[in-house]
């Protein structure tokens, strides 16, 4: 298993487990781009969003479903951002899926 976020999945990788179910894992980013700056994981490996399929809709939701309880969590209550960067492109720099909380200040349109 060569892979971070798998490792932080499995606990091999200390991490604070802000929300967690079978299928899932938030913990706060390393380097916070806001005063909330969670990530959501799949547990599941996908290399990113463009690796999922069909069969994986299941994990879509559950990502979503859970960066939204975080949110609560977090009291978030005046708005959030959620992000999933894929590819060069994309700016995603983790070759494991995962969606971006960012909250508690106001966020910026178009991002960079
Ligand atoms: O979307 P992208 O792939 O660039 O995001 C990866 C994120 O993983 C970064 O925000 C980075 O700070 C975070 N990270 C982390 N813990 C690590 C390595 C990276 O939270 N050990």
């Amino acid at each position: 298993m060569d892979c971070l976020f798998c490792k932080i999945a499995a606990g091999t990788i200390p991490v604070t487990r802000l929300y967690e179910n079978d299928h899932v894992l938030a913990f706060p980013d390393i380097s916070p781009q806001a005063p909330v700056h969670v990530l959501v994981i799949p547990k599941k490996h996908l290399a990113s969003h463009a690796h999922g399929t069909a069969e994986d809709a299941a994990v879509y939701g559950e990502l979503l479903a859970a960066a939204g309880e975080v949110a609560k969590a977090q009291g978030l209550d005046n708005g959030y951002r959620m992000v999933i960067n894929t590819g060069a492109d994309g700016g995603q720099t983790v070759g494991h899926l995962h969606v971006h909380l960012l909250g508690g200040r106001p966020m910026h349109w178009p991002p960079g």
